[in-house]
């Protein structure tokens, strides 16, 4: 690092060395053009790709950039100088640049803040040779009994930790897992209650070897594997791999994995962030040679650690979730894409890409090959099938001649007693009973958290809602209290309604209201809830994961986190509480949502010997998406709601670019929200897209922001970014209000 100049950014500049060349800096801020540093003599050659700190704006503050421009030539007006140089070499090669400035032209985002977003901030910062670890210095029976709730998580913490033996933890992780500040953890430190200490950091090791092949290939799978030599030779090709579940997609990963590797070329293996805490991740490590897993529980360090090992080409595959994609892999022989139909690969901060499509796009630049797998296919990516841009190849059994779950709908108004506030119907109910006597395992799927989803005033109508947010509040039962789902804030439950003093009804259902009706119904079953509410570190996804491996639970009760990937030979029976809470939600894809979480789920049923059997619960027996996930027909469903997305002219027919106008005044951004739509529409004109709105958007209010929408939605990929991907900056700047464009959104309210 070399720091060669005083901040200048109130003085004039000195033009202090006459040699300095002029480079052009991508600046980490709300910027849509790139702007001229001198880079003085003294820095060496200025390289493209280069992270470097720049003064910018007032004050001394200084940005991170990233230089995309060697040999600009000088204007009129005197230049500021480059003030520092993070890295020697570039972090971001050639390809890798030209991948960030697709992304900023593509979803019209700014390319400073779209290479920032490309390299983790650690890298190259791991000049700390020894990391603080804090033990834990005080008996369970010795805490005081008034301690703060993150005090008390990061004494259970480490209380575990000690248990599991892996005492200390890094104060990092520390603070990761307890969510404590280090102010907090420091403070604990100082009443004796735990001991911090420095050591030499740990480096995760790139195991050499990779374990032996369990079991032959099936027919199916050598048939996939033979499609995929061909394309493994090298030049970009797309391949949509629709394996049903349970059908070995993960065999075939590992095993075009390791071909590539055998050639000295790397691999990157994008997964959900969930499936990185489960087996998943054990098999691909005791499988795959030289894996770096970049997993959100890294340290600093460890992370800009592999971001080494991958530049050096010494990993030979990176698994990971979205971000991942951008790993600085010179030696690329393989892209895969695990769930490649799941929506957390779409980033919702800026820059908002979705990992899978800069997937194809950075395998194209590159010339390698990607495979996209999945049980249930985006009908994205089959529609790219159908237009000859992907090849489709299929494994349509399960491994070991295992049936596919049996899966039952069931009408939940025949099931439930009249007047009894029931979730779990007489069918599900009888399963369940039976399994249980079987000693096997279950699954349970409610995919809205907390107990009630209103607290109403039967007199009067009032309705409790959120005063940051307009949207009603959930109550909990475990701390009773009401919660906002979107901005997180906690309330007490009033007593009376605050409007005519009459009694409060809680109303509607949620994942916690059906834990209290399986301690009714089954007192003996050992239950596990996992939701965002109790799994809220992933050491505690874990807990409760290998409790469930290891039999030590009979039932799983989860959120759609359940559905995910998840491999238990003992689950022979799954139960959809409620097949409507997806379905309902305002949005042109919650029938594929729904079809695909129903399939998804199902699919964690009869994995090994035991016939899985599924019950779905819903009052929309007839629902295609409800009535074929029970089929199992993902051809049928696909082709029908394929028809429906020609017939309204929507993705993946077209191409939807979202603006969402946000502010905290209710009255200007509404204003904004109709100069921004007339601005649209005029530099629109002529050209062929659709221009609806403004709006106010399915959640108006979050987090005291006011929030309308105007919606655009053009036939053809690239229309809209090419007239307004240049206006960008000018339309911000002009509206009063913040301005959001979302490009192929994947949420719409
Ligand atoms: P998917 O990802 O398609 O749902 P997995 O790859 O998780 O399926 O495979 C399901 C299970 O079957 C895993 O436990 C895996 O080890 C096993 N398996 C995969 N291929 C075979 C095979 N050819 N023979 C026997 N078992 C297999
Ligand atoms: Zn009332
Ligand atoms: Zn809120």
């Amino acid at each position: 690092m070399a720091k060669l100049f005083e901040d200048t950014s109130d003085a004039p500049p000195q033009q202090i060395d006459p040699s300095a060349r002029v480079v052009g800096v991508a600046v980490n801020a709300n910027v849509w053009r790139t702007f001229d540093y001198l880079w003085p003599a003294a820095l060496g050659d200025p390289l493209v790709g280069q992270r470097v700190k720049v003064s910018f704006g007032r004050g001394d503050r200084k940005t991170g950039g990233v230089v995309v421009d060697v040999d600009r030539t000088p204007g009129s007006h005197a230049l500021k100088p480059v003030a520092e140089v993070i890295d020697a070499s570039p972090q971001l090669d050639a390809s890798l640049m030209a991948l960030g400035q697709w992304i900023s032209d593509y979803y019209m985002t700014p390319l400073g803040g779209t290479l920032a977003a490309m390299v983790p901030s650690a890298v190259g910062r791991h000049a700390a040779a020894a990391e603080t670890v804090a033990y834990l210095a005080c008996e369970r029976h010795d805490w005081p009994a008034r301690l703060g709730g993150r005090q008390k998580r990061v004494l259970d913490e480490l209380l575990e930790a000690r248990k599991q033996n892996v005492e200390p933890l890094t104060l990092e992780l520390l603070m990761h897992h307890s969510g404590a500040s280090r102010d907090t953890i420091k403070r604990l430190a100082g009443r004796n209650m735990i001991r911090l200490d420095t050591r030499p950091v740990t480096l995760p090791e790139l195991s050499e070897t990779a374990g032996k092949d369990p079991f032959p290939l099936n027919d199916d799978q050598i048939g996939v594997l033979a499609a995929l030599e061909d394309k493994l030779a090298g030049g970009f090709s797309c391949t949509l791999l629709h394996g049903v579940t349970g059908s070995g997609k993960t065999e075939i990963y590992v095993r075009a994995i390791r071909q590539v590797a055998a050639a000295d070329k790397q691999a990157i293996l994008l997964v959900p962030e969930i499936a990185l805490a489960t087996q998943t991740l054990q098999r691909l490590l005791a499988r795959l040679p030289r894996v770096a897993v970049l997993h959100s529980g890294l340290t600093d360090v460890q992370r800009a650690f592999y971001y080494d090992q991958i530049r050096d080409g010494h990993a030979s595959v990176v698994v990971g979730p979205r971000s991942a994609i951008f790993a600085p892999a010179r030696k690329l022989g393989l892209i895969i894409v695990d769930e490649e139909h799941e929506s957390t690969y779409k980033q919702d901060t800026a820059p908002r890409y979705h990992a899978r499509d800069v997937a194809v796009k950075r395998a194209s630049l590159a010339d390698v090959p990607i495979v996209l797998g999945s049980a249930t296919p985006s009908l994205e990516s089959l529609q790219n099938v159908h237009l000859g841009r992907y090849e489709l190849q299929e494994l349509p059994r399960r491994v070991r001649g295992l049936p596919m779950p049996l899966l039952k709908i069931v009408h939940l108004r025949k099931e439930l007693q009249v007047g009894r506030i029931e979730l779990i119907g007489r069918t599900l109910t009888r399963q369940m009973a039976a399994t249980l006597d079987r000693g096997e395992q279950i699954i349970l799927l409610m995919n809205r958290r907390g107990f009630a989803s209103f607290v109403f005033c039967p007199k009067c109508k009032w309705e409790l809602t959120c005063d940051h947010c307009e949207r009603t509040m959930v109550f909990h039962q475990a701390t009773q209290l009401v919660m906002c789902h979107y901005c997180q804030r906690t309330a007490a439950l009033p007593e009376f309604c605050p409007a005519c003093r009459g009694k409060l009804l809680l109303f509607g259902m949620g994942i916690q209201r059906v834990e209290g009706e399986l301690a009714r119904k089954f007192p003996d079953a050992r239950v596990a809830r996992m939701d965002s509410d109790t799994m809220t570190s992933p050491k505690q996804f874990q807990k409760v994961f290998d409790a469930f491996s290891a039999g030590e639970l009979d039932i799983l009760l989860g959120t759609q986190m359940v559905a995910k990937g998840l491999d238990f030979p003992h689950v022979s029976l799954v139960g959809v509480i409620s097949a409507d809470t997806s379905l309902l939600i305002p949005d042109f894809r919650a029938s594929e949502r729904t079809f695909q979480l129903i399939v998804q789920v199902a699919g964690r049923a009869g994995r090994a010997e035991h016939v899985g059997e599924v019950v779905v619960q819903t009052l929309h027996a007839d629902e295609p998406a409800v009535a074929l996930a029970a089929g199992h027909d993902y051809e049928q469903f696909a082709a029908g709601e394929l028809a429906s997305r020609r017939e309204a002219k929507l993705p993946p027919f077209a191409r939807m670019v979202r603006f969402i106008i946000r502010d905290r005044q209710s009255t200007k951004v509404e204003q904004s929200a109709i100069q921004l739509a007339e601005r649209l529409r005029s530099l629109l004109a002529g050209a062929e897209v659709r221009v609806f709105g403004p709006q106010p958007a399915g959640v108006i209010k979050i987090r005291d922001q006011f929030r309308w929408q105007v919606l655009l939605i053009a036939e053809t990929a690239g229309t809209i970014q090419k007239i307004l991907r240049p206006q960008m900056e000018t339309l911000c700047r002009a509206c009063g209000s913040d301005v959001i464009a979302d490009v192929d959104p994947v949420n719409l309210i």
